[in-house]
């Protein structure tokens, strides 16, 4: 049966780029999000691939650009896939995570068709896309100078979803509870699982998060039946499902000496504040067992800035 994205149809064993305008800059550039469409001639489930929800998280975008410039989806068994690889066109030319609204798009979901930005931006994913969609991978990193350690999030109690978690099989798997108006939150309505994978920091590549993107996005494929070839597998993913942060105690000059990917011991040293003049320096510890997720790479911290995203 052909779909429809946009009017336009694409049948079984067809392969098309279609564009869907969302709005005009005020100089009247219009501004499209590109939707890569691979059809096999069997039917099967429709995967979304997506990066960019957060203009500024670029190595999602390097994610599913490779993919597709790589072939990953040209050889389809069965199914179809719908690689996006940039949906926040205004953060990404901004430098932003946000649309030039200053909203954050994968707050603004399901989004409406006379709002601001973010939410025409969520308003097209939602109408145009996910009520194709048996499921979907958003690729993700983490903001601010926070570096997260490749890692699948799904929602908690979701069973369909931890599935495709361990399908994906990144290093880290996370079950997490879902926020509202998120993408997640909207598609899980819809009954679409979606995982975030969450790789590297913002507006700098990480080549190790990418690769794990890819191989997790080909053995997803192969686990759906949709692909022939299988990604090498690596070692088990770990679970977690209880995270805490630990902030500054005091504003300074911030060295983490154990980083993203570490396991750790309560009261362990993970890494130091300085005071730039040199009096004080304040040790930042374990405040219990278990892996660093995520870890800030910020030289100059302010008191209650998040340091390290620690799960058990
Ligand atoms: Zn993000």
């Amino acid at each position: 049966m052909p779909f429809q994205i946009n009017k336009t149809p694409v049948a079984p064993g067809e392969n098309k780029l279609i564009k869907l305008n969302v709005a005009k800059l005020p100089s009247g550039t219009v501004i499209s999000i590109r939707v890569h469409v691979f059809r096999s001639k069997n039917p099967g489930p429709i995967a979304l691939f997506m990066g960019g929800l957060h203009g500024d998280e670029i190595n999602g975008v390097e994610t599913v650009r490779r993919a597709v410039k790589e072939g990953l989806f040209e050889h389809l068994t069965s199914g179809s896939v719908i690689a996006i690889p940039l949906l926040n066109v205004y953060g990404f030319i901004n430098f932003s995570r946000d649309a030039v609204d200053g909203k954050d798009v994968n707050r603004s979901f399901p989004g409406s068709v006379k709002g601001s930005l973010a939410s025409r931006v969520a308003y097209t994913l939602s109408q145009s896309i996910l009520p194709l969609v048996d499921f979907g991978v958003d690729f993700h990193t983490g903001g601010s100078s926070r570096y997260n350690y490749p890692q699948v999030r799904y929602t908690t109690g979701d069973a369909a979803a931890k599935k495709l978690a361990e399908q994906f099989a990144a290093p880290y798997l996370m079950e997490k509870k879902n926020l509202e108006k998120t993408l997640r939150h909207t598609a899980a309505g819809m009954n679409i699982p979606i995982l975030v994978y969450e790789g590297g920091e913002s507006l700098r590549f990480d080549g190790y998060s990418i690769d794990h993107g890819l191989k997790g996005m080909q053995r997803l494929l192969f686990q759906q039946k949709m692909l022939e070839i299988d990604a090498p597998a690596h070692h088990r993913p770990k679970y977690f499902s209880k995270f805490t942060w630990m902030r500054a105690e005091e504003s300074g000059m911030f060295m983490w000496m154990q980083s993203s990917g570490a396991k750790v011991s309560k009261g362990e040293v993970l890494g130091v504040i300085n005071s730039p003049h040199g009096n004080k320096e304040i040790r930042v510890l374990a405040k219990q067992d278990g892996y660093i997720v995520g870890h800030n790479n910020a030289p100059v911290v302010n008191a209650g800035d998040a340091l390290f995203h620690l799960g058990w």
